[in-house]
């Protein structure tokens, strides 16, 4: 990935760890410490595979599951550490699990003196794009990743062996920002979806050989628009709609990938009526996200009302006019403005099809 300011690999592949340690030993052999930031979750899962393949001293500071890591505490807490520690400039941090480590990592590092390197090792398929691509932040009461910055790490070390055991709704959530990589640049690709019986069915090669294209894609998105200026707010597919189900109902009661899922859907409706996208396919999407078990029940828990007057706050919207990543053509992603109306009606539409 090369941004204006950094230039990093993304290494990806099975077992990979200790690979990535001989690697980088000459780098990470000058640090004063080295220091693994994780969750509680995946250091009971992966602390053995983590302590037999990292070949240098380091310490670790474990923080709350998932989504609960990434508030003011957690952040006031690693800092402490890090303090404690006598952790400088010199010192080097490791971002091992989930989308929400890796947020919570980026921030501390961007923050801590200044500044100081850190790599990321996603655990999730969700990471493979938040991993890449430099946005770090924590979440304020009044808004989620509405603290943080942007701050690339020095390299994202991709190993398969943590997928193992993913359970399975994190591989649906992850999997929907795989599609969302394949919509926004790839028709032929979106066609292998279509053929997938079941989550469960996708087999392993293949799993990884969706990660290694969606990482692609957000990679070269990011290369052209590192601070979201234009093209990289293609990324934003299905998150304007999605981000407002995400939001009411409830953090932690609904995966990110499962809302981004859902998201796509008026995204799709909205790209067939004003862009080329043929008449009819978003419907087939829905049968499909419906097949490999996304829950489009949590959309009759919200009142558009609550939709609506959380896409007016989002911090994409820019006076009360929302913009939409839309697509032009699968695999041809545009930004456009869209009226309330208009999502209204893409939102009735889904209810009808719901009940
Ligand atoms: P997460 O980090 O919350 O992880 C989800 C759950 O899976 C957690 O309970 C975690 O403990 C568990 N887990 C992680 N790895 C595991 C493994 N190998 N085996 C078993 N369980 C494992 O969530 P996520 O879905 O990876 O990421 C979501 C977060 O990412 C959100 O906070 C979102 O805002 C952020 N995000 C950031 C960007 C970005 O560009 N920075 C992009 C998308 C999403
Ligand atoms: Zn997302």
């Amino acid at each position: 990935v090369k941004t204006t300011d950094a230039s990093y690999d993304v290494h990806l592949g099975e077992n990979i760890l200790h690979d990535f340690c001989g690697q980088y030993k000459a780098l990470l052999e000058k640090a004063d410490q080295l220091v693994i930031i994780t969750d509680e979750h995946v250091w009971s899962l992966h602390e053995q595979y983590v302590r037999e393949h990292f070949s240098f001293p380091f310490k670790v500071y474990i923080v709350p599951n998932g989504e609960a890591c990434k508030t003011f505490d957690s952040y006031f807490d690693v800092q402490t550490f890090l303090l404690q520690e006598s952790c400088s400039r010199n010192s080097v941090l490791f971002a091992l699990g989930g989308g929400a480590v890796g947020d919570l990592t980026g921030f501390v590092a961007a923050t801590f003196m200044r500044g100081i390197p850190f790599y990321q090792i996603p655990t999730t398929i969700l990471a493979h794009d938040s991993a890449v691509g430099g946005k770090t932040a924590i979440n304020h009461p009044n808004g989620k990743n509405m603290i943080g910055a942007f701050y690339q790490p020095q390299a994202v070390i991709y190993d398969f062996h943590f997928l193992a055991t993913l359970p399975e709704t994190e591989v649906r959530s992850g999997l929907a920002e795989v599609i969302k990589h394949a919509l926004i640049s790839d028709s032929k690709w979106v066609n292998e979806f279509f053929e997938l019986p079941s989550i469960k069915s996708i087999e392993k090669e293949t799993l990884l050989k969706w990660i290694e294209k969606g990482i692609r894609v957000k990679a070269h998105i990011v290369e052209l628009d590192e601070k979201e200026q234009s093209y990289r707010k293609y990324l934003n597919f299905g998150h304007t709609y999605g981000h407002a189900i995400e939001a009411t109902v409830g953090y932690g009661k609904i995966t990110h990938g499962e809302a981004v899922m859902i998201g796509m859907i008026p995204a799709l409706m909205l790209s067939e009526k004003n862009g080329n996208v043929a008449v009819g396919y978003t419907e087939k999407v829905y049968e499909i996200a419906n097949r490999l078990g996304y829950n489009f029940q949590h959309v009759l828990n919200c009142s558009f009302e609550q939709l609506a007057a959380f896409m007016l706050k989002d911090k994409k919207t820019t006076n009360g006019e929302l913009h939409f990543a839309l697509l032009q053509e699968i695999g041809e992603p545009i930004v456009q403005v869209i009226s309330m109306s208009e999502v209204q009606a893409c939102d009735e539409q889904l209810r009808k099809w719901i009940k």
